[in-house]
């Protein structure tokens, strides 16, 4: 998934920052995963 910005492109899917570009987070309720180092980044809850 891709999503314009201006003149540049945005990864609307979460990637890990240990195993880089490759390994995409997994989506949970509140949280992102990554299941090959167990990475976790939680969402942000700016609206209710
Ligand atoms: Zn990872």
């Amino acid at each position: 998934m891709y999503k314009i910005e201006g003149n540049s492109i945005t990864r609307v899917n979460h990637t890990c920052p240990k195993c880089g570009e490759g390994t995409f987070l997994a989506e949970h309720d509140n949280r992102y995963t990554c299941g090959r180092c167990g990475y976790t980044e939680f969402k942000r809850k700016d609206k209710n």
